[in-house]
């Protein structure tokens, strides 16, 4: 195969990849998440598209130590406010590797500071 044909080639599975990827991030967006109502105490079961959603991600406050450790914020848990019943939906009540994947088809990712 000649060179030119080669990244002629190449260019074409480029192209067919970002729009592959494009449409992967639609689908992922139209998926949907509930509302969880687990442990009794959840939510209202309502379902919504991932794409239309904020993502929530809660860090907490590290107090210094010792002499040489400055406090820092540390990255906790992702999660979404249920837009109908207003409840904070948590990762831990979803598989983890999913919901990390789908982090990035939220509408938006906010973080939120707490001591
Ligand atoms: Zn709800």
């Amino acid at each position: 195969m000649r060179l030119e044909e080669i990244e002629k080639k190449l260019e074409k599975v480029e192209l067919t990849r970002k729009e592959l990827k494009a449409e992967q991030a639609k689908a992922l967006g139209r998926r949907q998440i509930t509302c969880t109502t687990n442990h009794g105490d959840g939510g209202c079961g309502a379902r919504f598209q991932i794409g239309s959603l904020t993502y929530i991600q809660a860090h907490y406050y590290v107090s210094p130590y010792g002499c040489a450790g400055g406090d820092y914020w540390n990255q906790k848990e992702g999660g979404f406010d249920c837009p109908k019943c207003g409840y904070r939906n948590r990762l831990y009540t979803y598989d983890r590797n999913e919901f990390q994947e789908l982090k990035r088809y939220f509408k938006e990712i906010v973080d939120e500071l707490k001591g």
